[in-house]
């Protein structure tokens, strides 16, 4: 399997390491939107929340509380922003969480496009 946090875990390519569990590793983004912006990853090799368990799920959520603390004792940021893409959108296919510190003016906004977007009631239709 040609996995690049696979590889990153076994040690064969190298990363900035901030936490390490015997289920987790977390390490700096290569291309971070912000100071600190860290990325959660499985020790197993599972690709989106499809795959994920619900206890390895269960201990995620704790080390991101976990980060958070440091994060705002650390580097003083004032919110924290958590992304996990799923299949479109996701560049890399094992399971990952982004922990994307906010500072004030950081500027950042979720720019979909919405001038094609269905009426709200339709899609409450489509989902019931
Ligand atoms: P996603 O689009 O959710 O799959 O995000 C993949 C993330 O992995 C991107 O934010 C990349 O900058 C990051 N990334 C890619 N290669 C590396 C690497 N070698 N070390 C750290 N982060 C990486
Ligand atoms: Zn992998």
């Amino acid at each position: 399997m040609d996995c690049l946090f696979c590889e990153i875990i076994k040690g064969n390519i190298p990363s900035k390491k901030v936490y390490e569990d015997e289920k987790v590793l977390v390490f700096l983004d290569i291309n971070p939107n912000t100071n600190g912006h860290m990325l959660i990853v499985p020790k197993e090799h599972v690709v989106t929340i499809d795959d994920i368990s619900d206890e390895l799920a269960a201990h995620i959520n704790g080390v991101k509380k976990k980060l958070y603390k440091l994060l705002k004792e650390r580097l003083n940021c004032s919110g924290l922003t958590v992304v996990q893409n799923n299949d479109y959108g996701q560049d890399v296919k094992h399971y990952h969480v982004h922990m994307i510190p906010r500072y004030e003016k950081d500027c950042w906004h979720m720019n979909f496009r919405q001038d094609n977007l269905k009426d709200i009631e339709e899609v409450l239709k489509e989902l019931n």
